[in-house]
Parts: structure tokens; sequence; C-alpha cells
């Protein structure tokens, strides 16, 4: 869509839907999550549980060592640098171990430890000695799964006994033969396949059955049916371990069909905020003159990193070049990238290879890039009517409980409806948004 290239200047009036970055797909943006996280998100909530055992009493534990867990096991755990469990951890682990085996619907936000808790209890669960599948991982897409294989194979390190095989578009296993490692971790359709068509693992050995990213997997065409479908290849005693970042009614009646009778925990979401971030606009002639205030910010800004937001493609990428000539740092995130290219993005940015991104919408919501300490509006966040979304502008610069360190957010404004506009995002959320002088060096301390 090269319609009217090379003329930026008609950017920002013009503001139709096509040029504006769809927002990518849940499942790439809960990929997207994992490779910029770099910890854990803490929850001010306590854990809810919805439904529990009356004959088996819940407990919650605050340290690894209480798990009873294989030495080895536990050496990789603490080598993950997880010292202590977290919220979900502490209460879903005891369960997950528990014996006899108890099945879990679990809920938490994502980076609330929940890949990390089935992990771990996939791998106490299986035995080394016995060379086929006891375990089956479901996730929603090719690259989740690697995700999820990645976890498991650097927290069993120390368990070389204990192997793993990827269910995944592109992988194959030689028609007849059987599958030797422990852990199938895969997508619904090839699992199923790998179960049914070509008989390379025996369902009825499954002794754990997870299913992951749950809110993702109803969205997706066949993968409920295909899941259940597995599901019922499994023995009674089949330990059901059913995990969601939402919890929706049509999760939840998947997760009552494939985990009946579950202990079911919740975790309530951490709501983002303003609270620690001082937000300020700059008076802006044009484009070019945003563009002279935002290389006067980013000077005085020597330390952390800087997102940058732009309500289109062209302009963001018309931003990219114009710092990329001089100079400077910066990367581009749209949504025309591949999804490897996408990852590869993030990694170097969360690396600190890149100070600065700049992003479209696709990157707004669901997104929290924890070393960033300053977020710039070089357009601010309008609906396809040029009304302020509200929505986006909090999810851009908002942060949730976690974040103890404060942030910094600037806001480029040019014209009269950029001002109104401002004015309506400061009565909305109640904070006030201060004038910054860019070419003044006192007011950037
Ligand atoms: P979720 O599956 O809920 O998205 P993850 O299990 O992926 O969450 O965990 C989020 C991040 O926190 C990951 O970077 C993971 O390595 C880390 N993490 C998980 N559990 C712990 C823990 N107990 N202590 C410290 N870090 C942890």
């Amino acid at each position: 869509d090269n319609k009217n290239s090379n003329d930026p200047t008609a950017e920002t009036q013009s503001n139709t839907s096509s040029e504006e970055d769809k927002e990518l797909p849940a499942s790439e943006k809960s990929l997207l999550q994992k490779i910029v996280r770099t910890g854990l998100v803490t929850s001010k909530h306590d854990i809810e549980v919805q439904r529990r055992d009356p004959k088996s009493p819940l407990y919650s534990i605050k340290s690894f060592e209480l798990l009873k867990l294989h030495p080895s096991l536990l050496k990789g755990v603490y080598e993950m640098g997880y010292n202590a469990p977290s919220k979900i951890q502490e209460t879903a682990l005891p369960l997950l171990l528990a014996n006899p085996p108890q099945n879990l619907i679990a809920q938490s936000q994502s980076g609330t430890g929940k890949t990390a808790a089935f992990v771990l209890a996939m791998l106490s669960r299986v035995d080394p000695e016995l060379k086929y599948p006891q375990v089956v991982c479901l996730s929603p897409t090719y690259e989740l799964a690697i995700q999820t294989g990645e976890v498991a194979a650097k927290m069993s390190t120390y368990c070389p006994n204990i192997n793993l095989r990827y269910a995944v578009r592109g992988e194959d296993v030689e028609k007849g033969s059987k599958i030797e490692e422990q852990i199938i971790v895969g997508t619904p359709g090839k699992v199923l396949d790998w179960a049914t068509k070509y008989k390379f693992f025996n369902p009825k050995n499954i002794k754990v059955f997870v299913l992951d990213e749950a809110d993702i997997m109803v969205d997706t065409q066949g993968h409920q049916d295909q899941s259940f479908r597995i599901r019922k290849l499994l023995p009674e005693t089949c330990q059901m371990m059913f995990f969601s970042a939402t919890y929706t009614e049509d999760v939840m009646r998947f997760a009552n069909a494939i985990a009946p009778m579950s202990v079911i925990l919740r975790l309530k979401r951490e709501e983002e905020t303003l609270d620690n971030i001082r937000q300020y606009y700059v008076n802006c002639n044009n484009k070019e003159d945003k563009y002279d205030a935002l290389v006067n910010i980013y000077g005085g800004v020597t330390i952390g990193q800087a997102m940058i937001f732009c309500q289109t493609k062209k302009m963001a990428l018309w931003l990219v070049n114009q710092m990329a000539e001089q100079g400077h740092a910066v990367t581009l995130l749209s949504g025309e990238l591949t999804v490897q290219q996408r990852i590869s993005v993030l990694d170097r940015f969360r690396e600190g290879k890149e100070k600065v991104l700049v992003t479209t919408n696709v990157l707004s919501r669901g997104i929290d890039i924890e070393q960033v300490t300053i977020v710039i509006n070089f357009d601010l966040p309008v609906t396809v009517n040029r009304e302020p979304d509200y929505d986006t502008y909090l999810h851009r610069i908002g942060r949730t409980g976690r974040f103890g360190k404060k942030g910094i957010a600037i806001n480029l404004v040019s014209g009269s409806s950029d001002h109104f506009v401002l004015k309506q995002i400061e009565e909305h959320f109640c904070k006030p948004i201060e004038c910054l002088n860019t070419d003044n060096a006192d007011d950037m301390e």
C-alpha cells in the first residue's frame, strides 16, 4: 500500500485505518510479552480459591525446598534465579505435586509464574527411566510451544535423562517409530495427529496433561475440539492442568470440559495506573519541530531506554529514518514485520542494544517493557474519529504495581486539536500534564 508515498506531510491529517498498524493477535502479544519480560509480575491481590477439594486442604509454601523436589530439579530452579515461589506458585505448586494428583484450573495475568509452575510439575512427575511420553503440554502456536519447551530445557539442565519433543509444524517423526522423549510440547492439531493417525506415542501412558494459554485457544478455530479429542484418549487418572490469563465464560466452559472437578485458583489482575508517572507535554508547530524536541529530550536522557509511539506506520518509518541518519541507535517495531523479526527487534531492545524503540499501536496494549523509563507520544493516541483514546494512553504509559520506580511520559502536541485532546486526557485521568520546555536544560532534569 504505497499510495501516497513520499508525502509524509499528509500524515497528521489523514488517519485512515488502512494506514494504521492493526493490533497484533493475542497469541503474538502473549509471545512478545514473554520475549521482553525480565521478571515476575507481582500482585498486591490475594489468591482467590473458587473451588476446592474438601478432602485435601489447600496450603501454600513459601520456599521451593518445602516441595521436596528432586535435588537436581531444585538446582535447576535456583539456577534460573527463582529464589522463592511467586504468589500463584505458592498455592498452585503443592497442589500440582500432591499425591494423589489433583486437577487444577488457574487464571492469572501473563508474567505471574504460571509457566514456571507447570513446567516444574511436569518435570517432577516424569520417570526419567521410562523412555516414552508421559507428559503432554498443549500451546496455541508454534512459537509459544517453543517458549515453554525452552523453560523446560533450562529447568531440567541437571536432569540429563529427561528429554522433550516438540510436536509443532516442521517437526517430523519417522513413520512407524515411537517417540522416546518423556515430554511432548506442541500444538493441538499436531499432537492429535501424532497420537491417533500416526500412533507415535500411546496416550494411555500420559500422566500429566497441560493446557496452556487457554484463552488464546478458545479464540482459535478448532483448538478446543482438538484439545478435547486428545483429552478423551488419556487415562482416567491423568492429571489435568489448565492455565489462562483471562477468566471469561468461554474459557471456563472449556476449562470445565478439559479439567472437571478441578481446584480453581484465580489471581486478579493488577490494574495499570498513572500514579508514578510524571506527565509532560511539549508545544510544537509541526512534525519537524516534534523531531527537534525529541532529539533534545533524547540528548537529555542518558539513562534507560525510551519508547516512542506514532499513530501511523508511515510516521514511524519517517521518524526512524531521521533518527538513524543522525546516528541514533533506534529500532522500529511495526505490523509488517514477521513474527521472527518482531522477536529479534524486541530481543535486541530488551538487551539494550538499541536505546529507542519506535512503534505504532501494534504494541500499545499488553506489552510492558520494564526497563523503559521514558515513553514519548510522538502522536497522541486518538480513535479514528480523532477522539482521545484513553485506554491506549493508559496502556502506553501506565504502569502496574510492580514498577516501584517512577516513569516519565512526554506528549508532543501541535495544533489546537492536539491541545484539545491533551486537555481531555488530563481531565479524564485527573492527573496534571505539565508543560516542558525542551530548549531549557533545567526543565529536562
Ligand atoms: P506466566 O506463564 O504466568 O506468563 P512465567 O512463568 O513465564 O509467567 O514467569 C514470568 C517471568 O518470571 C519469567 O521471566 C520467569 O522466568 C520468571 N519467574 C517465574 N517464576 C519465578 C520465581 N518464582 N521467581 C523469580 N522469577 C520467576
